[in-house]
């Protein structure tokens, strides 16, 4: 390869057309070069296949960043049903709404995978520049001499195609990413998650009404394990049921019907009655394991890491694809400061990216923990309220945890520093008070300006 092409390739080859593979190629046929996507699956859009991970999704400031650098949001807008906070279900079927901001545009919303997936296929292929090729799983990639071999499934053949640059957008089983570790060039962590998570589904009501409140994200939050729910546009949720893999209620202790129903019975009474097909969905719909990856390096020669092939998240801040669309936004940047030197952007991107991967990975397993638990703590429920004060009296210190995460484009890394000390400030304010009229915010005030940098 001579300089030019190593420094402005002109043929990418994408590694999976899931939803950061197929933004990329939108961002990447706007700059005019070639793309080429492989993608093991059938193309959702001919045939009806499963989603994949998960039915919805939750999409937030950052994913919405990156779909309007697109000019994508007016098409996007349809798919959408916001929701304003978490809806919480106690075992009594009470039902308490924790608000996630408190702006009016502070919402989050429920999006369909394969409406946001299908959307970003079509925008690519409208580009004239790229070209998907489904039923192609990629088997192994020679990264020294640029070359992939794939698998053409409906010819039963084995293909070798040549890249120029190589972006392994391939998930978190990611075969670039294990290309790259058989070459030591990358050493990679996983971290598998003792919890798994089973979907489950709410249907419309009978006269096609949502069953619950559709403008909220619903938990069962029962301390070991939880639900959620999340609306879809043909009125009915798809819950979540997210537990332990072994032990007293978990997915290796429920195994026969009556179990299943004495669970629910006890402990998401008022769920059970809207799922019809609870035996059939519990039994027969796949177990899905959960865990983090977490790469030293995304790159090797001509070959790049993003997204879940990158950095897989557990899903517990909503944060994975928002991440993932980070990425393409971030790799964007980075060419733009370069003009297309991809010698010196690719770098770039990856250095941009690495810190903040690894603190929303840190953020998404911190979070199972206060969405299954510590939202049933009134403590919890006190410092949100200050933490919402603070916010309103020092906007340019001083911005809850989770809307730096979600309402924000704080890179993840600065509102995981933040958010350290800001939780500091909250015990320290909340040790001996159990209600905001008596939190001093004189005193608060002046903590978060000696302990805080301006935002
Ligand atoms: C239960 C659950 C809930 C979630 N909820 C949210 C949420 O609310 N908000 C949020 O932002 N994120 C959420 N996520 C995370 C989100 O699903 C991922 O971060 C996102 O899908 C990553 O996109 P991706 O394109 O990088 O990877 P993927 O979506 O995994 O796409 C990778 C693609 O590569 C293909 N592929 C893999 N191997 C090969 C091969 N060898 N050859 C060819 N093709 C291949 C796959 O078939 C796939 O289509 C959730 C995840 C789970 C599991």
């Amino acid at each position: 390869m001579n300089n030019q092409t190593q420094n402005r390739p002109q043929h990418i080859v994408i590694m999976g057309a899931g939803l950061v593979g197929s933004m990329h190629a939108i961002f990447l046929a706007r700059r005019g070069y070639r793309v080429s996507v492989y993608e093991q699956l059938p193309d959702i859009r001919k045939e009806s296949i499963s989603a994949g991970r998960s039915i919805n999704l939750a999409l937030a400031n950052r994913g919405i960043d990156a779909l309007n650098r697109l000019g994508l949001m007016d098409e996007v807008k349809p798919l959408l049903i916001p929701m304003q906070g978490r809806m919480l279900h106690d075992e009594d079927g009470e039902l308490k709404l924790q608000s996630y901001g408190q702006k009016p545009e502070e919402v989050i919303y429920s999006v369909s995978r394969a409406g946001l997936v299908s959307l970003l296929r079509d925008t690519a292929e409208v580009t004239g520049q790229v070209e998907f090729f489904f039923k192609h799983e990629c088997l192994a990639i020679d990264l020294d001499q640029n070359t992939c071999e794939v698998h053409n499934k409906p010819n039963d053949q084995k293909i070798t195609i040549e890249y120029d640059y190589l972006i392994g957008a391939d998930g978190g089983g990611s075969q670039v990413r294990e290309s790259m570790k058989a070459l030591n060039e990358t050493e990679f962590s996983a971290e598998l998650l003792d919890h798994s998570y089973k979907e489950l589904n709410i249907p419309a009501g009978p006269n096609g009404e949502f069953q619950m409140d559709k403008e909220a994200l619903h938990i069962w939050p029962r301390g070991d394990y939880m639900m959620i729910g999340l609306p879809n546009p043909d009125a009915s949720f798809t819950l979540t049921l997210f537990m332990p893999n072994e032990g007293p209620i978990s997915f290796a202790s429920i195994t026969d019907v009556e179990t299943l129903h004495s669970i629910f019975d006890q402990y998401f009474a008022d769920a059970k009655g809207l799922i019809p097909d609870l035996e059939h969905d519990y039994f027969n719909n796949p177990t899905g394991y959960l865990g983090t990856i977490r790469c030293h390096d995304w790159q090797y020669k001509n070959a790049v890491l993003t997204g879940d092939a990158a950095h897989a998240i557990v899903p517990f801040h909503g944060q994975g694809m928002n991440a993932g669309f980070e990425d393409c936004v971030a790799m964007e940047k980075a060419l733009d400061t370069f003009d297309d030197n991809w010698e010196l952007a690719i770098p770039l991107f990856v250095e941009s990216r690495m810190a903040n991967s690894n603190a929303i990975a840190d953020m998404a397993l911190e979070n199972y923990i206060e969405m299954r638990s510590t939202v049933n703590d009134p403590k919890f429920h006190l410092k949100k309220a200050i933490a919402f004060q603070l916010e309103q009296r020092l906007p340019e210190y001083f911005i809850p945890r989770y809307s730096m995460v979600m309402f924000h484009l704080i890179p993840y890394a600065d509102a995981f520093a933040r958010g350290k000390i800001q939780y500091k400030i909250l015990n320290e304010l909340t040790d001996d008070v159990d209600d905001i009229e008596n939190v001093d915010f004189i005193r608060a005030e002046r903590l978060v300006k000696q302990k805080l940098p301006r935002l």
